[in-house]
């Protein structure tokens, strides 16, 4: 395979099984890339203390920290290293007034579910930058937080058992349309379990690095590859959390996808299954 000159890619189910198991073959796999130069960009929903159990810098030397970036919190936070240390080199944080609309619009979205469909939602609030409503309440996912492929189908059936037509499409609609009814203009994802929604996403994550490193280094976009393990179409038109990587600015890099689920990805996007060991095997192939 080409060599490229910066990875980004997503942590859990793409380079590791799960954000309890051992980060060490992700680590070592890491190690000779950030040695030689090679960037890399961990993309992940989720927040610093959930990467290695917030300590993904006790992995790398100082020196290889230097290659390390970490896109995080949906947008929200991008992370590079400086001593051996994590700082935020640009973030997406809204106010507290606008992460009070945030949360009002997703109390508002939860009441319409409920209201008009009898349809049960959790939601979590603490998140810095979103809100996480659960769509599937009774399904648990445990450790393991990518989406599972049975999940698709019974959020599916569940939506239509209460007769939301338009599946996963009128969530994101709803989503949008109670943004703006607060005058906000929100950026809703849906995987099968959870609707997300906040004003940033990975995009956000893979365009902020991105311009960072073709500010500060000689790379173009077309040397760079973007792995996940969520590029899956959900439905007609909406894909995974991963799919988001895919911008303007990014469009001249390779897509690649580690799932095993069947179904529909962006175009560009090469399907190659097999998951964490796919990609562990490709960082190891790049030395
Ligand atoms: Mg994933």
């Amino acid at each position: 395979m080409k060599k490229y000159k910066a990875i980004f890619f997503d942590w859990d189910g793409t380079a590791v099984l799960s954000r309890r198991a051992p980060v060490d073959e992700a680590a070592e796999a890491m190690r000779p890339l950030l040695s030689a130069g090679t960037k890399l960009a961990v993309i992940s929903g989720t927040t610093i203390e959930n990467i290695a159990g917030g300590q993904i810098e006790k992995y790398f030397t100082k020196g290889q920290l230097k290659n390390l970036y970490l896109g995080l919190g949906r947008g929200a936070y991008n992370y590079a290293f400086e001593d051996g240390r994590p700082y935020i080199f640009e973030s997406v944080i809204p106010s507290k007034e606008l992460a009070l609309d945030i949360h009002r619009i997703c109390f508002d979205i939860h009441m319409e579910l409920k209201e008009k469909y009898d349809y049960d939602t959790d939601i979590v609030f603490s998140r810095p930058n979103y809100c996480k409503i659960d769509l599937m309440v009774s399904n648990v996912r445990g450790d393991q937080l990518f989406m599972q492929e049975n999940e698709l189908d019974s959020l599916k059936q569940e939506l239509k058992r209460h007769g939301i037509e338009g599946g996963m499409d009128s969530l994101i609609k709803l989503a949008k349309e109670k943004g703006k009814e607060h005058q906000i203009e929100v950026v809703p994802t849906c995987d099968a379990k959870y609707l997300e929604v906040g004003i940033s996403s990975k995009s956000d994550n893979v365009n902020t690095i991105l311009s960072k490193l073709i500010k500060e280094s000689d790379i173009r976009p077309s040397e760079c590859s973007y792995w996940g393990d969520e590029y899956v179409g959900l439905e007609n038109g909406i894909y995974g959390s991963d799919s988001f990587m895919f911008t303007e600015a990014t469009a001249d890099g390779d897509f690649f996808d580690v799932s095993d689920v069947a179904g529909e990805r962006p175009e560009g996007v090469k399907v190659l299954g097999g998951g964490i060991r796919t990609f562990l095997d490709f960082l190891l192939t790049q030395r």
